[in-house]
């Protein structure tokens, strides 16, 4: 046997459809996946609880998986650069595959590996798996980035059609020794003290067999009514299948072509797998999009000084507002929270509690399944009004005529804030602002910011 292919595991914890892990069987030598946990290096965002609790399961999936194709999967933590090229080194490694990332911080990872491997003789490549059109191939007629999503997933639909995904392999050679792996264990990604993840076991499953098989029942049970009841959060009627694609045990491709062959009319779902692209696109170009207002006149904004006790309420689900309530508190047992209900609770913290949508963004980070380096700020920012193609900051959601439209039987709040019901045994909170008052308010900070930055 001769030099093995490391496969380098990122957002794409899966078999099927991974062309890294393709291209490593394809060379007909031991094939050694690895994982790195990094917490080191300049700029990766470090992941947050929820997600952690998510990688921990998939990790456990895809090793075993791999083990019983014949490889194997070997962990390790530090700074990813210096770490697979010690691992290369270890295992007399001949290549180097992965599946491209397209935030700041991780393609420098990337480029300075890819340099060092290659200085090192060691062969290496980089392919396509995460987004169906990457970022430098959609461009507008003057070659500059989409801003607009209209003319951006327009511009996507023109170009060639997505490739069919590659199929699942079944078998392939394992090195005769492994380089030596950390235990998933050592890495505590799972809460011990206190345990808060009992409503995340209980929803969900990860690992790519759990992603395929909600796939094939979304495709055959839902998707018929998604454009109908894609809105109402109480109906489940949306895919459930953002952990899926975040961490890759989905692939986009297979999600796509087999969309398209379900024959059913499914161009509302694919344009919402479009502001996924967009959103990474955007983050492509605007590698500070968690940071910084994408329109700088936002800069200027007057937010008023925190006040921590709101905070802690939109945070618990404590406003004494029933939809904002019903949403925060389906954040925290469940990982996710229903796109409509993320975009009240998101307007209602930076409009209404004048708090800046970054604190919302950062506990949405820690605290969702699905938190996404692109969108998860990309979304803020859109609530917020300072992001690319946003709502208007002066579109300020009312949670109560939301709520009358879109759980007028008030399905939603009674599962996830039963207090509110009216013959609830239980006192619900009062509101902790004025909704009508806080518009204003609101409004008002808008023109002075506006003002200031004429
Ligand atoms: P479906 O309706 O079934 O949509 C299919 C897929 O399309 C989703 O799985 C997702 O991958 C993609 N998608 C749908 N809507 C959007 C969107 N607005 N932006 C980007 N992709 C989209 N989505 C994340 O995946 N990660 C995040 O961290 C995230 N943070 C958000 C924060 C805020 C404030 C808001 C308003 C939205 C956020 N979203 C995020 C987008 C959206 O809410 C979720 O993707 C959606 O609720 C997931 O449910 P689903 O898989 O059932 O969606």
């Amino acid at each position: 046997m001769g030099q093995p292919s490391i496969v380098w595991f990122r957002d794409d914890l899966r078999l099927a459809d991974n062309p890294a892990l393709r291209a490593a069987i394809d060379r007909d030598e031991p094939v050694i996946g690895l994982y790195v946990l990094d917490e080191e290096s300049d700029g990766i965002r470090p992941l947050g609880g929820a997600a952690k609790w998510w990688l921990h399961g998939s990790l456990e999936s895809l090793g075993e998986r791999l083990r019983e194709r014949g490889s194997t999967l070997v962990l390790r933590r530090g700074a990813a650069a210096s770490v697979v090229a010690d691992v290369a080194r270890e295992a007399s490694a001949g290549a180097v595959f992965w599946n491209r990332r397209y935030g700041g911080a991780e393609r420098e990872v990337d480029a300075t590996l890819k340099t060092a491997l290659r200085d090192d003789g060691i062969t290496v490549a980089s392919f396509a798996a995460s987004l169906l059109f990457e970022p430098w191939t959609v461009q507008t007629g003057a070659g500059t980035p989409y801003s607009v999503f209209t003319p951006f997933w327009r511009a996507c639909q023109s170009m060639p059609t997505p490739r069919a995904p590659l199929p699942e392999p079944r078998e392939m050679p394992g090195p005769r020794s492994t380089p030596a792996s950390d235990d998933l264990d050592d890495w505590k990604l799972l809460p011990t003290a206190p345990d808060w993840a009992g409503g995340l076991r209980e929803t969900w499953e990860p690992g790519e067999p759990a992603a395929r098989a909600r796939l094939r029942e979304f495709l055959a049970d839902d998707l018929a009514d998604y454009d109908r009841s894609r809105d109402e959060p109480s109906a489940g009627a949306t895919s459930g299948l953002s952990p899926r694609l975040r961490w890759g045990e989905l692939s986009p491709y297979a999600v796509w072509h087999e969309t398209v062959a379900s024959g059913q009319k499914s161009g509302r779902f694919l344009s919402e797998l479009g502001w996924r692209e967009f959103a990474a696109h955007v983050l492509y170009h605007h590698p500070d999009l968690a940071t910084k207002n994408l329109r700088s006149e936002f800069d200027a904004f007057p937010w008023p000084r925190l006040h921590p006790a709101q905070l802690r309420a939109w945070q618990q689900g404590r406003t004494g507002i029933p939809l904002v309530d019903a949403g925060m508190r389906e954040l925290w047992h469940t990982g996710v929270m229903h796109n409509r209900i993320r975009m009240v609770t998101a307007s209602f913290l930076i409009k209404n509690l004048l708090i800046d949508w970054r604190r919302g963004e950062q506990w949405f980070w820690d605290t969702l399944v699905d938190a996404d380096g692109a969108s998860n700020p990309f979304n803020w920012q859109w609530v917020a009004g300072s992001g690319a193609d946003a709502a208007p900051y002066f579109r300020v959601f009312n949670p109560e005529l939301q709520a009358q439209k879109f759980d007028p039987h008030g399905e939603y709040i009674a599962r996830w804030a039963p207090e509110y019901r009216v013959d609830s045994p239980e006192d619900p909170p009062e509101p902790i602002v004025d909704l009508g008052e806080t518009r204003k308010a609101a409004l008002a900070a808008y023109e002075q910011m506006r003002r200031s930055s004429r």
